[in-house]
């Protein structure tokens, strides 16, 4: 029964690396007929920002890969928030006091920064584990009675992890294979605080195991948690789930990590949608407000650490599912290529629907206000194989909506020549003779005009198309010709003639 959660901690907007844990997340999941969870990781208040959860679920829902188990959603292991959760842990990590794995420690922060400098200057790291333990105050290192005292006079405490001295642990995960860690370099890290609350670790492993979690997939930065937690799952006596740690996502240079502040500095969004932060106001850009397309966005993402093995790039939420493996996850960094999704989103234009591209298109412009919307959704067929976003279509197509006031300079000296008022009167006159206004008909009599006078066909298309569109650009004149009309081609033709 595979059971897997993606466990943001509500801190800000979810940055597109944290939507990939997600997809992937989600992926896996309906491979395998499985429950996505969705798991508000909310123990450190201080870093707790509002609006974030629900910027949480509103990409996830944008994105097109809803959760089917979270805060108010089929709440069969709820409550699904962390700070819903508190009256839970501390039982757990009592029982690690009690099977001798944890301890509990009074170190106040000056002491731990004076040990910290202490050994900076000898040129050493600190670490509070087996070495160091014992000269540090806490439950280890005192009598069972001045621990109790400290503890029954309400002192500041944490619980701490006992890390074993001179062990080897053995890791799996599913994409890197065996992972060998030496216990001496672990630290006996904070499970719980005497403020009542557990840390991401404590409250981590409780959670997955309390909602019955079968494979942990998440963001290679958790990979030096790995062994603790292994631990953990050890010392209570539960079966671990299966882990596989997701690559880095790199910075388009390929240099680092890619972080929440490239975007805007490097031109591009990292956020799926905008993000207003509550704190400073300050707005970041969003793939969704750029004009990105979900679709692209999750293609884009699925191949961010993942591929096929295949050579094909394109495919649907339906095809990912049905192609995906975690076993085909690669262990090294992926590069991310802001110009690919780019590709993806044009690829995806073309399988939009045109009346909704048309209503979104209508949306932008003032000028289209008076339009009807069957006529911008075939004008939108026409252009839209040249366009990537829909911010795009005016600039592909504004001469289906108002006429050429102005005509490229450069054009007009190579289409206007002497000849060319003469040309385009004859060339009016064949149009305001053609009875039935379609595609054919305009081909049919004006090519057949342009083959009996014996003149290069350039004479004649290059004139028109610039009196059409006011720039040698667009696609067959025919083609709009027919969609303006017939009187709209009359009048651009004569506004060339003068
Ligand atoms: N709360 C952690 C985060 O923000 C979850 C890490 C995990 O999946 O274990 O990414």
């Amino acid at each position: 029964n595979v059971r897997v959660r993606f466990a943001p901690s509500p801190t800000g907007p979810l940055h597109i690396g944290g939507v990939r844990t997600a997809l992937f997340n989600y992926l896996f999941a309906k491979k395998n007929n499985g429950t996505f969870v969705l798991r508000i990781e909310d123990t450190d208040q201080n870093r707790y920002v509002e609006g974030a959860e629900q910027y949480i679920i509103d990409a996830l829902n944008w994105c097109g890969i809803p959760f089917n188990e979270g805060p108010n959603k089929n709440e069969k292991f709820g409550p699904y928030r962390q700070s819903e959760r508190k009256h839970l842990y501390k039982k757990y990590a009592d029982e690690l006091i009690a099977s001798g794995n944890a301890y509990y420690a009074f170190d106040s922060a000056e002491d731990l920064d004076f040990h910290r400098k202490d050994h900076e200057q000898k040129g050493k790291t600190f670490i509070y584990n087996w070495h160091n333990r014992l000269k540090l105050s806490n439950s280890l290192s005192l009598s069972a009675e001045e621990a109790k005292a400290k503890l029954d006079a309400g002192e500041d405490y944490v619980i701490r992890f006992k890390s074993p001295q001179d062990e080897t642990l053995y890791l799996t995960d599913i994409i890197r294979g065996e992972i060998k860690i030496d216990t001496n370099i672990l630290d006996d890290k904070v499970l719980f605080k005497s403020d009542g609350m557990p840390t991401y670790h404590l409250a981590n492993i409780v959670d997955d195991h309390l909602m019955e979690i079968s494979h942990v997939i998440r963001g290679e930065e958790w990979l030096p948690s790995l062994a603790l937690h292994y631990q953990l799952y050890q010392a209570f006596g539960w079966d671990a789930p299966e882990f596989a740690h997701l690559p880095l996502i790199l910075k388009p240079t390929g240099k680092g990590k890619l972080s929440k502040r490239d975007g805007d500095k490097m031109g591009f969004p990292v956020f799926p949608l905008q993000w207003t932060d509550p704190e400073t106001n300050e707005i970041s850009r969003g793939y969704k407000e750029d004009g990105y397309f979900p679709e692209a966005m999750v293609n884009f993402l699925a191949f961010l650490g993942w591929n096929p093995g295949t050579e094909q790039e394109i495919f649907s939420l339906e095809e990912l599912i049905e192609a995906f493996d975690l076993e085909k996850v690669n262990k090294s960094g992926a590069r991310f290529d802001p110009d690919k999704i780019k590709w993806f989103n044009h690829h995806y234009m073309q399988e939009q629907n045109n009346d909704e591209l048309a209503e979104a298109f209508k949306s932008l412009h003032s000028e289209l206000i008076e339009i009807d919307l069957n006529y911008i959704s075939l004008v939108i067929g026409l252009i839209k194989e040249r366009a990537t976003f829909v911010s795009d279509f005016w600039g592909l197509s504004h001469y289906f909506f108002t006429a050429p006031t102005t005509y490229d300079e450069k054009a007009s000296k190579k289409a206007f020549k002497d000849d060319t008022a003469a040309l385009m009167t004859e060339l009016k006159n064949i149009i305001v003779h053609i009875d039935e206004f379609t595609v054919t008909a305009l081909q049919t009599d004006i090519k057949g005009w342009i083959t009996k006078k014996e003149i290069g066909f350039g004479k004649v298309m290059m004139p028109l198309r610039l009196a059409l569109v006011g720039a040698l650009q667009g696609p067959d004149v025919f083609d709009i010709m027919f969609i303006i009309g017939k009187a709209e081609t009359i009048k651009r033709i004569e506004n060339v003639i003068k």
